[in-house]
């Protein structure tokens, strides 16, 4: 069975469904900024990789051995689910879904 999910509309009055982030990809971005410079809030954050914990740990210390930098979701609250980020990404990082209604 198909979930219902929020919807809301244009300007013009037709359905529109917000898709939020959800996660986005660390292994796959290389840091180009593209996404938070499009987010109309402030969902990212640009970190030292070295920052962020991650399974490229050749030293066993828990951290990235990657030296560049990488974007985080901050505050994923503040996602209006415009989905321009999933547009601007040269390689797919973000993953969106739709709210489901409250039951
Ligand atoms: S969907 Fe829109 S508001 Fe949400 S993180 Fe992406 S660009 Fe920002
Ligand atoms: S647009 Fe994609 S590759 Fe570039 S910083 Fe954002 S998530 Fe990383």
């Amino acid at each position: 069975m198909l979930q219902a999910v929020m919807t809301g509309t244009t300007r013009g009055g037709r359905s529109w469904t917000p898709t939020y982030v959800t996660a986005l990809n660390g292994k796959r971005c290389i840091g180009c900024g593209r996404c938070f410079k499009v987010c109309p809030r402030q969902v990212f954050d640009l970190v030292d990789r070295e920052m962020v914990a991650d399974d490229d740990d050749d030293e066993g210390d828990g951290f990235s051995d990657d030296p560049h930098k990488v974007m985080v979701i901050h505050d994923g609250d503040d996602c209006i689910g415009c989905a321009a980020c999933a547009r601007v990404c040269p390689k797919k990082c973000h993953t969106h879904a739709a709210l489901p209604m409250a039951a």
